[in-house]
């Protein structure tokens, strides 16, 4: 990205081992995120041409003399963070926190070839040979199925419980999906476009709200005896939807936010009094993968189906548009 609105695809080096606990990926497929809209529509700066991308499946082609658990032709995916999974942050479950994480946004995995960091923390290695579903559900897996997953165990979604829904993204379409399989009776989804309110119904939700604000929260309490859901996964970022999300939360219930936070300011008289859990931010997403990849090629889930278009790493820029203009709500890229 050259700049806001400016996506190029263009010849790099290739990326080479530079530490011994490096492995040289080619990848199988590439998507764009919907955090990849936050430069793209200038909200985020950008300082020069920026490689773009953070999600990758692919194959392994070199391995730093130091990695022992990946070997070269090995199918992998890998999440947003590169992580050692030996740090006490990562023991923890919190990957995305690792003391040694390097972002994989900053080398680009919108690319034919990738280096990843700390292979043997950040790779997991894929079961067999995926096919085009599969593949699509690994690489839904890399962030929006990972992220919508931790949003819903954040938010403490389990058997019994009432989880809103705020966002209409891949990542509250698949924390929809999170939630069921982790017990929901219930899903309710906000959203007000008829198609994703069609993935929605498919990804297990049981009810659609289509008002938002005020209006939106007075909804969800009306659907749960004047209470509020007992979990709420926030999947934006913005003021609106973050104080939308903590309003339709019942007292004792929890918020699980993914969302990137965007000038989110919390009011500090309204949290004391809301009783409210909030727990969020990065997604663990390495945590989840070794389960999310099992339960991809065994069939049980299809969180591919986020993806609606579906083009050549070199359309790269009409897959941003596309995801800019909301023709699409998630685009993978074929190698
Ligand atoms: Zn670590």
């Amino acid at each position: 990205m050259h700049q806001a609105g400016d996506v190029r695809v263009e010849d790099r080096d290739d990326p080479t081992i530079i530490e011994p606990t490096d492995a040289i990926i080619r990848l199988t497929a590439t998507c764009i995120c919907g955090s990849d809209l936050w430069p793209y529509r200038g909200t985020d700066p950008l300082d020069g041409p920026t490689p773009m991308g953070h999600e990758y499946v692919g194959v392994v082609e070199e391995i730093g003399d130091a990695v022992t658990t990946v070997k070269v032709g090995d199918v992998v995916v890998g999440s947003f963070f590169a992580s050692d999974g030996t740090c006490e942050i990562c023991r923890a479950g919190y990957e995305s926190h690792c003391v040694h994480r390097v972002p994989m946004g900053s080398l680009g995995t919108q690319a034919e070839r990738l280096r990843v960091p700390l292979a043997d923390g950040t790779l997991v290695v894929v079961p067999g040979e995926p096919d085009d579903r599969q593949l699509r559900g690994l690489l839904a897996a890399s962030d929006v199925l990972g992220t919508g997953w931790f949003a819903a165990v954040a938010a403490e979604a389990g058997p019994g419980k009432t989880v809103a829904v705020v966002g209409d993204g891949a990542v509250g379409l698949l924390g929809i999906l999170a939630a069921r399989r982790l017990g929901a009776e219930r899903v309710i989804a906000m959203s007000r476009h008829a198609d994703r309110q069609a993935l929605a119904r498919r990804f297990g939700a049981t009810d659609i709200v289509e008002e938002r604000g005020d209006e939106g929260v007075e909804r969800i309490k009306q659907l749960t005896d004047g209470l509020g859901a007992h979990s709420t996964i926030e999947a934006v970022g913005t003021q609106e939807s973050m104080m939308q999300a903590i309003r339709a939360t019942r007292a004792g219930g929890h918020v699980g936010y993914v969302g990137v936070s965007h000038d989110v300011e919390l009011p500090g008289l309204e949290l004391f009094f809301s009783g409210v859990h909030l727990h969020g931010g990065p997604a663990p997403v390495r945590h989840f993968l070794p389960e999310l990849v099992g339960l991809i090629m065994d069939g049980e889930i299809d969180p591919g189906a986020v993806f609606d278009l579906t083009l050549p790493l070199e359309d790269a820029a009409e897959g941003y548009r596309a995801m800019d203009e909301r023709r699409a709500t998630k685009v993978l890229l074929t190698l």
